[in-house]
């Protein structure tokens, strides 16, 4: 069976964090069928954080991840890392109540925490993790003129950093950080295999069998089974029909990342600071510069189907361009404005943007639907998922709080195409 990945996939295709990775410590590869206590089904941040709760607790788990590691949304995305969920805070408290929304905001700072530790600690050097995150606005007026933690910033201040018109205000905030996403992978990926060699790769999940007290696991071609006493599916947006009740609950959302060629100095004057930066549009972008001088930018995203390569780098280039056109501009002086790299990744939303943690049948468990907030909601869900699993949590009831929802079917791919399109507009009218 050939599991591997379609390099002009954009999907799959080679990003700059590729080209900059770590040397990677070898998975366990060699999967034999054998029985366990937990398996846990996908290698993003969720599932590697739940393995290593678990194991550090004692359990008998282990991971199986259908290519390697940190090729899914984990080791691909913007290296964003704030508090907070995908769904705003006054959305969460008209889903869950206030009292649930308190507590959810509570998780989401302690999951920031808990990266934080992570990206000041000697061990994750190499994910080069840098404080300081501004959000601009494009329209409007600001609301608080200082908050704590965070400064405004106005327009003519703004402007020594960011030559562009476009936006009005802004507010540079200190708690937030920016990090290489598939180096965090690589570093948490040795930090359990020093110990544990618990983690297999190539090994795709194909059905599930659950009985009364375990399940019965297909692994790749079917030759290898694996009996769990309890099943965690951590499979993100990458998941299928073998996630049972996940799957018609969760809308995979594809998401573009764009590179370009590292910058000439004078366009560094342009974007002249070294900040994470996202627009507070309802359908805005973010961006940042990497290390060697490029212009990171995300932007856009899509709910049927995929775009080419070709067309992730025609629209970047025209996104980029439509904030900051003195950045091509300036090719009249041999500078040239070029995009390197371009790729995808797919993020697992629900219909009102919040995930599923906990058990969706009797020992089947759910790890998924982080959206596009995924870098502190993700571990410490896994977090609490782990106490819970290993019996000495009340937190997980928080979740259960968050109710079921259908995603629509073949109709809910359209409905969020819609609803992107939708917020275009609103923005542009505004
Ligand atoms: C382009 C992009 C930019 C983003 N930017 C940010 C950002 O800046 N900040 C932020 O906080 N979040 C961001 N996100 C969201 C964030 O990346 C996700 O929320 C987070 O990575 C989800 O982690 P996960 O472990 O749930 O899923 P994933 O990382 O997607 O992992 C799921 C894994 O499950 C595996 N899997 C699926 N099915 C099977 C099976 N049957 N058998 C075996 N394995 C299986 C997949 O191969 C995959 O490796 C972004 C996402 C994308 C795509």
């Amino acid at each position: 069976m050939n599991l591997k990945p379609d390099n002009n996939d954009p999907i799959y295709a080679k990003t700059w964090y590729d080209d900059n990775k770590i040397e990677s410590v070898p998975s366990t590869s060699v999967l034999k069928s054998q029985s366990c206590e937990v398996l846990i089904v996908g290698g993003g941040l969720a599932g590697l954080c739940l393995l290593q709760n678990l194991l550090e607790k004692g359990i008998d788990a282990l991971l199986v991840e259908a290519n390697e590691i940190g090729q899914s949304a984990s080791g691909r995305n913007g290296g964003f890392c704030t508090p907070g969920w995908a769904l705003s805070d006054q959305k969460i408290s008209d889903l869950v109540g206030t009292d649930a929304a308190e507590k959810l905001n509570q998780f989401s700072i302690e999951g920031y925490q808990w990266m934080e530790r992570r990206f000041v600690s000697k061990n994750y050097e190499s994910v080069g993790a840098k404080k300081g995150v501004l959000s601009v606005s494009l329209s409007g007026n600001p609301t608080n003129m200082e908050q704590e933690d965070s400064r405004l910033l106005l327009k003519d201040e703004l402007q020594k950093h960011l030559k562009t018109e476009k936006y009005k205000f802004g507010y540079l905030n200190n708690e937030g950080y920016q990090f290489n996403p598939l180096n965090f992978l690589e570093c948490l990926k040795s930090e359990i295999l020093k110990t544990n060699k618990r983690i297999f790769t190539r090994s795709k999940v194909l059905s599930v069998e659950t009985l009364k007290d375990y399940s019965i696991i297909k692994v790749n071609n079917n030759s290898i089974s694996i009996k769990a006493k309890k099943l965690v599916f951590a499979t993100g947006g990458y998941g299928g029909h073998e996630t049972g009740k996940i799957s018609k609950t969760i809308l995979p959302i594809q998401t573009y990342i764009a590179v370009t060629s590292p910058l000439a100095s004078c366009q560094r004057e342009i974007i002249n600071c070294d900040w994470a930066i996202y627009d507070t549009r309802r359908a805005g972008n973010y961006y940042r510069i990497l290390s060697d001088n490029r212009l990171l930018w995300g932007h856009s995203i899509t709910a049927i189907g995929t775009r080419s390569i070709n067309k992730i780098k025609q629209n970047a280039l025209k996104d980029i361009v439509s904030v900051f056109p003195s950045l091509l501009s300036n090719a009249s002086k041999d500078v040239e404005l070029k995009i390197d790299y371009a790729w995808s990744g797919s993020m697992a939303y629900t219909s009102h943007m919040m995930p599923y943690i906990g058990q969706i049948k009797p020992n089947v468990y759910s790890l998924v639907g982080f959206g596009g907030h995924g870098m502190n909601t993700a571990p410490i869900a896994a977090n609490i998922l782990s106490d819970w699993l290993s019996g000495s949590s009340e937190k997980l009831k928080v979740f259960e709080r968050i109710p079921f929802a259908w995603n629509g079917g073949v109709f809910g791919p359209i409905a969020a195409e819609l609803k992107y399109l939708y917020l275009k507009l609103i923005d542009k009218i505004s």
